[in-house]
């Protein structure tokens, strides 16, 4: 057993004390028969243990949740600190012009799914949708049109448990030899890619895993005050979009009589979501999807917060190839028609993603502060903490590690 070895038990009391959980799902995935996912104040997405987990079983969870921490390997690739193993990046968008305006971006992540079973890669996608109950939240959606995926496609600023139903997904597999290609946020798709190393089932089951860039995931608090800025309630909302039809496009709310009420992505995201993400989030190394196969963010020109320097535009999406399956079923896409693509220069990307940029240069000045005040911190190996560091002049780096450690040392709040 090596020295350093957690035992699951003291692992999971660590995602509780260290609020470390993302809210992905997987374990609830993994065990439907002992945790579910429910809503917790201030309205984020948190597993609930309904039942006792045998010692293998929380072994076989402790290894893939994300909350613990994350790996990754170069394996040959270029591997800038910043953003982590890649083959190309190029910036792209859907050719299908309602896919390319309903898209958060480009429609980069849509047109790429909707090739994948045109072209029988695979045969559904599991993705994240509004949700039917809550118009401000989120739900899995399982899509086999192109309609479908245009319906789900735009980013959904609040939180999304799309693993909550994997081992369904995966005994459907196993029954039918339906293959799924998967999207979601990065901790979503670290958490598939490891279950996927753990199971060689769940790897065939989902043969392809998209992801994009994720600044964080705030609470259906930050939603509800989206709305009441907009002058509106929940109450009175029969749903709403966070961006996209154009980009970055607006974030929308639509009454049940049919009145639009629309905020810009600057005061949306900027003004009132960003202050409501969650810890966990905030800790992050991994903003830009290191385990998929490929990812998208956005390709725009920024100020120095990260908003882009113009109003409106048509999308473009950032599309990096992640690994060899991820640059080939790119390439497959760009000659079927589905995305247009031009070339990239990989170091203009610190420019346009400011946010990625100074939280990953950040982070190990965050995670030291938490440590010295005893909480505890995801394990990440290979995500470069210390060659980001080193971006950064010490001034900075100091600034975030009292910053963190006054919060980490503050009375917490009990909900
Ligand atoms: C919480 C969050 C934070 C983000 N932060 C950044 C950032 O810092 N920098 C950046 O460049 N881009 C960020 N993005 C991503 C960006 O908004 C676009 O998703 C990206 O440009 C790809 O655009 P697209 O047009 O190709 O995707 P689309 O074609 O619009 O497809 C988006 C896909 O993402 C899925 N999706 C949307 N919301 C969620 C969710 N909450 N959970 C799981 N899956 C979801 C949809 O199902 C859809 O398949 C963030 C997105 C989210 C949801």
């Amino acid at each position: 057993m090596p020295s350093d070895f957690t035992p699951p038990a003291a692992a999971l009391a660590s995602i509780q004390k260290g609020d470390l959980c993302a809210g992905c799902g997987a374990c609830a995935g993994l065990f439907p028969d002992q945790i579910k996912m429910d809503q917790t104040p201030p309205g984020y997405l948190r597993p609930r243990q309904t039942d006792a987990l045998s010692p293998q079983q929380e072994a076989t969870f402790a290894a893939i949740c994300p909350a613990l921490g994350q790996k990754v390997a170069p394996d040959g690739r270029q591997d800038p600190a910043l953003w982590g193993p890649y083959t190309e990046m190029m910036t792209g968008h859907a050719t299908d012009p309602a896919l390319r305006h309903a898209g958060a971006s480009g429609g980069g992540l849509s047109a790429l799914l909707d090739h994948l079973i045109k072209a029988g890669v695979v045969d559904a996608i599991v993705q994240t949708g509004a949700s039917a109950e809550l118009p401000i939240g989120n739900e899995m959606v399982i899509s086999t049109t192109t309609e479908a995926i245009r319906v789900a496609a735009g980013s959904r600023y609040a939180p999304s448990a799309p693993l909550e139903h994997l081992a369904a997904q995966v005994a459907e597999h196993l029954e039918s030899g339906r293959r799924f290609a998967f999207v979601g946020k990065p901790c979503d798709a670290a958490a598939l890619r490891a279950r996927c190393t753990q199971d060689a089932d769940t790897a065939a089951a989902f043969p392809v895993i998209l992801s994009f860039f994720c600044a964080g995931v705030p609470s259906h608090t930050g939603g509800e005050a989206v709305l009441a800025a907009l002058g509106t309630t929940l109450a009175e909302t029969a749903s709403f979009r966070f961006r996209g039809n154009g980009w970055p496009g607006q974030a929308t709310a639509i009454a049940h009589d049919g009145t639009e009420r629309a905020m810009s992505y600057h005061d949306s995201w900027g003004g009132i979501l960003s202050k409501h993400v969650q810890h966990r989030c905030k800790i992050c190394a991994d903003g830009t999807g290191v385990a998929a196969d490929i990812v998208c963010a956005d390709a725009w020109e920024s100020d120095a917060a990260g908003y882009p320097v113009f109003e409106e535009a048509p999308g473009i999406s950032l599309i990096v190839a992640r690994t060899a399956l991820g640059a080939e079923l790119i390439a497959q896409a760009r000659s079927a028609g589905a995305i247009e693509t031009d070339p990239f220069d990989p170091e203009a990307l610190a420019a346009i993603q400011p946010g990625q940029r100074e939280r990953r240069r950040a982070l190990l000045a965050r995670l030291s502060a938490l440590k010295l005040a005893g909480r505890p911190t995801p394990r990440y190996e290979g995500l470069q903490l210390w060659a980001a560091a080193r971006q950064n002049p010490l001034t900075r780096n100091l600034k975030n590690f009292l910053g963190m450690l006054r919060r980490a040392l503050r009375p917490r709040k009990t909900p």
